[in-house]
């Protein structure tokens, strides 16, 4: 099964991605963690994206489609997987179905996770993710035992640097102008499966699991 899992930033695309990953066992493909590793790793194309990413931009089509693309064929992707944040345009979907069209795969699903547009701020300011396991927290919905560890394994919590408030609002308003057209592209292939983004964790990945089946 392959699935997209489409929201704005801080719709906790993320958070159910991983849950999902164990129940359907097919891998995230998240195109920011990508990122992220890349820059952590120094290389080229890692140092290339840090400049939009800081500023809450959009990293160019063709440096993801090309990390997409590569990623999908590998081996453990074989029976499906989980795109959290890819596509983001419309240029980039569009990519995305001749790249499908060509490998004689298909979109099953796109989860459109709608959280309303006055939530999003204090989500992601508030976010924290340990260093180690990467276990994610927040500081008010869901704060850790101590502040500042992880409650799994004891590991040290940071803060995303993209998580502060300005380029939170920027990369709002990208979604806005550029990744939200992406629901009518995929209503008009009749693969839009709406969920309510907003409840307890667990709720939410019913609510899911209920469209995919
Ligand atoms: P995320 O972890 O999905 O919130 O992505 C963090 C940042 O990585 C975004 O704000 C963008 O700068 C960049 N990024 C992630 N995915 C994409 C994508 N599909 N297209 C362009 N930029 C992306």
């Amino acid at each position: 099964m392959n699935i997209i899992l489409l929201g704005p930033p801080g719709a906790g695309k993320g958070t159910q991605a991983k849950r999902l990953v164990e129940k359907y066992s097919i891998p995230q493909v998240s195109t920011g963690d990508m990122l992220r590793a890349a820059l952590k790793e120094g290389t080229p194309l890692g140092l290339e994206a840090k400049k939009f990413m800081d500023a809450g931009g959009l990293v160019p089509d063709s440096v993801v489609i090309g990390l997409v693309k590569e990623r999908i064929q590998k081996p453990d992707a074989s029976s499906g997987y989980m795109l959290d944040g890819f596509p983001r345009t419309v240029a980039q979907a569009e990519e995305l179905d001749g790249i499908l069209g060509s490998l004689g795969q298909k979109i099953d699903h796109v989860v459109s996770v709608e959280v309303p547009s006055s939530e999003l701020l204090g989500r992601l300011t508030g976010r924290r993710t340990c260093k180690a396991c990467g276990a994610g927290f927040h500081v008010m919905f869901d704060p850790p035992n101590k502040e500042g560890v992880c409650d799994k394994c004891g590991g040290e919590l940071y803060q995303r640097s993209d998580d502060n408030e300005v380029t939170v609002k920027s990369r709002l308003d990208t979604y806005e102008a550029q990744t939200k057209p992406l629901i009518d592209y995929y209503v008009k292939q009749d693969k839009l499966r709406p969920i309510n983004g907003v409840g307890k964790m667990d709720d939410i990945l019913q609510r899911i699991q209920a469209v995919l089946g």
